[in-house]
């Protein structure tokens, strides 16, 4: 057996794969380090703004197929596609007979998982013959039920067992197999997830996931000019930023490695000198790149909110007021984010894509259930997550936030700090979202140049409130 000490998972992403100049950067990168054992692969991505990702093509191939149309064509562009980056790396590599099995496989009914595969399972065979390193299939090592739910356990058996032995492998990303051996697939994006199955399985000292960006930003650029990066952030404070809409990684990609606890490194393809941002289960004060006391990790928000807001004269008094409220939206399959109160009131922040269509009656079942003072509805409601471990019993965060907030003249609607404190969302008209965020913004991220203060000692991360996705196993 070889020893896992300070073995690397490298997961490139589709942009880095998407030609034969992208993959000698790949190889040169994973030849750069000889812990880089095990890559796990996408398909390739796109080329140039205009082109289309091979998982796309083939998506469309799938599409031909159902409207009963001939697919040769589109096949043969999927196909010259990869034929050109054999020839271009010059590869002893022929892969007619797998082009032909894909094709007959399509046209015999396969379905879209095993179409979309594909993408995956022939950039891999590339891969591998770039590195001289073996092919491992992930059908039949990532297992999903019969009715297509990833079974952690049973896959870290098998991928552990499998890869025990091997000095070096190349992975397809975003598939395994279902018990009776037909091809499944993770949602878009998935080979984030494949991944970090494989780092958890060789139990590797870091998971590096090598994509287009230098990891992960303190904002949105979009909002925020120029924002800092994040270089060091917790598995909670990632599920924190990616909840409120921030994110370069599949959102249950980090399951895997957080059960672990390996760290995972998001890296650059094309500038491999940044630092990227590195995510680990805790941070040792000592080790905390990022520390400053007014420093928070990073700031996300989305703006598709709607408050359900009711009054009603003693409602302190009435037990079980708020269970009766939020009943009704539990009947009606909503699920909600905050529930901001106060003695005489109660609002209810939801997704407002959840009340489509059921906002009306809602109202009315509330109206005749709960018999408010007053009700009502906030649409346009943006909320902001101002996250970072930094200010757990850190006393002034609430008040530097706030007061930038009032001193860019943002009315704040409403307010949310968890006991973990790792954050405080705020809610605001939607139409002050983008002022709100580059207010915050401003307040605590230091100029650059500045001199850091020494840091206070870190606590503890308590456990994250949001649950994890129903149906996989992917839990913490
Ligand atoms: N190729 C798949 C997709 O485009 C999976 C991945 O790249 O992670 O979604």
């Amino acid at each position: 057996m070889i020893d896992p000490q300070g073995t690397r998972v490298c997961k490139f992403g589709g942009t880095s794969l998407a030609d034969a100049a992208r993959l000698r950067v790949v190889k040169a990168i994973v030849e750069a380090d000889p812990t880089r054992r095990f890559v796990v692969v996408s398909a390739p991505g796109k080329r140039h703004a205009d082109d289309i990702k091979v998982t796309d093509m083939l998506y469309a191939c799938e599409e031909h197929l159902r409207r009963g149309e001939d697919v040769l064509d589109p096949f043969a562009v999927v196909r010259r596609r990869f034929e050109e980056m054999i020839r271009d790396l010059e590869l002893d590599l022929d892969l007619a007979s797998d082009f032909e099995e894909i094709l007959r496989e399509m046209q015999g009914g396969a379905g879209p998982d095993y179409v979309a595969s594909c993408g995956e399972y022939l950039n891999a065979r590339i891969v591998a013959a770039l590195l001289g390193r073996e092919f491992v299939d992930t059908a039949g090592l990532i297992c999903f039920d019969a009715a297509g739910r990833f079974q952690a356990e049973e896959t870290q058996r098998r991928m552990a067992a499998r890869l025990r032995d091997l000095p070096g492998a190349v992975l397809p990303g975003f598939y395994g197999s279902r018990p009776d051996g037909t091809v499944q697939t993770f949602s878009r994006g998935g080979s984030d997830i494949s991944g970090a199955i494989v780092a958890r399985a060789v139990g590797a000292a870091v998971y590096e996931n090598w994509t287009d960006v230098s990891g992960l930003l303190m904002a949105d650029p979009r909002v925020v000019e120029n924002p800092l990066p994040i270089k060091v952030v917790t598995y909670q404070e990632l599920r924190e930023l990616a909840y409120m809409g921030a994110g370069v990684l599949h959102d249950e990609a980090i399951f895997p490695v957080r059960q672990a606890g390996i760290p995972v490194h998001i890296r650059n393809t094309q500038r491999p000198d940044d630092a990227g941002t590195i995510i680990v289960r805790g941070v040792p004060a000592a080790a905390d790149l990022d520390r400053h006391p007014l420093a928070i990790t990073g700031i996300a928000g989305r703006k598709d909110f709607t408050v359900i807001a009711l009054a009603k004269a003693l409602m302190n008094q009435q037990i079980g007021y708020g269970a009766a409220l939020l009943n009704i939206l539990v009947r009606h399959g909503v699920s909600w984010e905050h529930i901001p109160s106060s003695i005489d009131t109660i609002s209810v922040v939801v997704r407002s894509q959840e009340l489509k269509g059921k906002l009306d009656a809602i109202q009315e079942e509330i109206r005749k259930e709960c018999q408010p003072d007053e009700l009502d509805i906030f649409p346009d409601i943006a909320l902001i997550a101002t996250v970072g471990r930094n200010m757990m019993h850190t006393p002034g965060m609430a008040a530097r936030l706030f007061t930038a907030l009032a001193e860019a003249g943002i009315n704040v609607r409403t307010i949310d700090q968890g006991s973990s404190e790792l954050n405080i969302i705020v809610g605001v008209e939607a139409s002050d979202f983008e002022v709100a965020v580059r207010a915050i913004y401003e307040a605590f991220v230091p100029m650059q140049g500045t001199v850091p203060e020494p840091p206070p000692p870190l606590l503890p991360i308590p456990p994250s409130r949001h649950a994890p996705r129903p149906g996989s196993d992917l839990t913490p």
